[in-house]
């Protein structure tokens, strides 16, 4: 067995067998609120509050590798010195607060950060046209900086006026709360492991984000 496994249900059996009582884990509460994206309606839906337990949760509701799941219990709060606060998850709070804490003492602004929000926002679409799939920042490992001047941008393989706003204010390498590559806020993300949005492969350009494995 490798102690590297998911955290899957059978992998916490097997090390519940060996390191813990047989149910501790499994049983701890886990709360979330969830809901899912409509993209030809451009709204939320389904939205609910749950209450249930680790054991009842599907591999989809868990990071593939972290842990780190849309459990509202995985989830640890940052406050930087700017009062700005932000949940993101546990394990990685640490590296996230640093690298924004330097940002700010290298005379980046942070105006605003979202971090933990469970909703499903990816993936193929349901017979309802809801997406099916969790985003990374619905288990706290994507962060949001200046959503205002760090538009998420549709149609835009490469930057130009063909992309186009889909949500958060205009992107402009010049404003100093807009994220660009000769900002202290991208070296700083980058050196602690995070991938820049704006540097997305593909149609989207999602320049507000970091996220640990690039989408
Ligand atoms: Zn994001």
């Amino acid at each position: 067995m490798s102690l590297n496994c998911r955290l899957t249900k059978t992998c916490l059996a097997l090390l519940g067998g060996i390191f813990l009582p047989a149910t501790s884990y499994a049983d701890d509460v886990c709360t979330y609120s969830d809901w899912a994206w409509h993209s030809e309606q451009g709204r939320a839906f389904d939205y609910q509050d749950v209450r249930t337990t680790r054991g009842q949760l599907s591999d989809a509701q868990q990071h593939p590798t972290l842990h780190c799941s849309i459990c509202r219990e995985d989830q640890a709060d940052i406050t930087l010195s700017n009062g700005l606060t932000v949940q993101v998850c546990a394990i990685v709070a640490g590296r996230i607060e640093r690298a924004l804490e330097d940002s700010l003492n290298a005379g980046f602004q942070v105006q605003t950060l979202t971090g933990y929000r469970v909703g499903r926002t990816r993936g193929p679409l349901n017979e309802s046209g809801l997406r099916t799939k969790y985003s990374n920042h619905s288990f706290g490992v994507a962060i949001d900086v200046n959503a205002n001047a760090n538009g998420l941008y549709g149609r835009c393989v490469e930057w130009g006026p063909e992309c186009r706003l889909r949500r958060g204010g205009q992107w402009d390498p010049q404003n100093p709360l807009s994220i660009s590559p000769d900002k202290d806020v991208y070296h700083l993300m980058k050196r602690a492991g995070f991938h820049w949005g704006g540097e997305l492969n593909g149609r989207q350009k999602d320049f507000m984000h970091f996220s640990l494995t690039g989408d």
